[in-house]
């Protein structure tokens, strides 16, 4: 194998379990959309499932829901950007439940007899009710197919005042809903986990923090990063003084310099944009990326360790972050996560002492 991602599942329990003890009551829907965030979709629902007490599991699209039904998924899913246009078969089918957002989906539910969630808008401005249609939507539901009412905060990290608005105006509508009905509420996200807002919340969306990585720069919860991503040396040779180093000539050696190719480029999710400013590790050793990064590969120093083709190259892992890399590349955790490419063959461990876990 030349590149391949390591998924350590006992981080991704111990993450869980820190999370659902600061959401204090609240239950734990476990967002495993676009892939678990490029970590597998099914081997970690089946993993959370059989070793938690995850309660839902939430996705965007019913082809990820029917895809979890497929790999063996008993619990709720929750589909959260699919509109109940067509393709609703599979819902019943497998089981799904929508998120209805507009008055056209919330009709086919209503005639097709789906049972469903509700997603208003208070102050993301994407999908949901906004609160001038909450007194007719009240009227048109059919509460005996309601089974959760939800809303989305826009900056829970960047913005506590904001999000406690939102959260505001959310209560009241949640209230008038349990005059009528008794179902799960749902606004946060990771980043608002911290902030224990649980007056009518009974459940929380947690996503990437699950995965170990941080919502927002300043989210304190300590949780570990789930993955670590690797590669391997395909040539170690010696540049001599003044030769340049791969696309556009961005580096040029100052002295004969022993350089590594890395197995790993942009097509595997190595940012382009970390060319000349990031590292990789090479037996605990940081070591300098040269030049630009390339589509399948990319150089690095070895000036400052002695290694060989075939030693192991580390891309990320606990202390290089995908937060850290993020940071430095003018972009977000979420996009790295997502971005490792499905050529990367990802591995899934079960403890820190490396046991494969086959099963799942
Ligand atoms: C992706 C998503 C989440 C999870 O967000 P994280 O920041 O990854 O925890 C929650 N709710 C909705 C509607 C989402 O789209």
């Amino acid at each position: 194998m030349l590149r391949w991602a390591e998924v350590y599942l006992n981080r991704l329990k111990n993450n869980y379990f820190v999370l659902k003890k600061i959401a204090g009551n609240k239950k734990v829907i476990a967002v495993v959309k676009a892939n678990a965030y490029g970590h597998g979709s099914v081997p970690v629902s089946r993993f959370l499932e059989k070793f938690t007490d995850v309660s839902m599991f939430a996705v965007a699209t019913f082809d990820e829901g029917r895809e979890l039904r497929e790999g063996g998924i008993k619990n709720p899913i929750l589909v959260m950007s699919n509109p109940l246009l067509e393709g609703f078969d599979c819902v019943k089918e497998y089981n799904l439940t929508p998120v209805v957002f507009d008055f056209k989906s919330l009709n086919i539910a209503i005639k097709n007899r789906i049972p469903f969630h509700l997603k208003v808008d208070t102050g993301m401005g994407r999908l949901g009710f906004l609160p001038d249609e909450w007194h007719s939507l009240f009227d048109k539901v059919d509460f005996s197919l309601l089974s959760g009412v939800m809303s989305h905060f826009a900056d829970s990290g960047g913005d506590p005042e904001f999000t406690r608005c939102q959260y505001r105006l959310f209560v009241p509508f949640a209230r008038r809903i349990l005059t009528v009905k008794k179902v799960p509420f749902h606004i946060d996200s990771s980043g608002a986990v911290p902030m224990v807002l649980d007056e009518i919340l009974t459940h929380s969306r947690v996503g990437i923090a699950l995965y170990g990585c941080k919502p927002f720069s300043g989210f304190s919860v300590p949780v570990e990063q789930v993955m670590e991503v690797k590669s391997k040396l395909i040539s170690v040779k010696t540049l001599p003084a003044g030769w340049s180093v791969s696309y556009g000539r961005t580096y040029k050696t100052m002295k004969d310099e022993v350089v590594g190719v890395v197995a790993f480029g942009y097509a595997d999710g190595f940012m382009r944009s970390l060319s000349n400013k990031w590292m990789v590790k090479i037996k605990g050793n940081f070591i300098p990326v040269r030049g630009r990064i390339c589509m399948d590969m990319t150089v690095v120093s070895l000036d400052k360790v002695e290694a060989f083709v075939g030693d192991e190259v580390v891309i990320s892992d606990r202390e290089l972050t995908f937060d850290r890399m993020a940071e430095r590349g003018g972009t977000i955790p979420y996009e790295i996560m997502c971005d490792i490419s499905p050529r990367v063959k990802r591995v899934f461990i079960e403890g820190e002492d490396g046991k494969i876990l086959s099963r799942f």
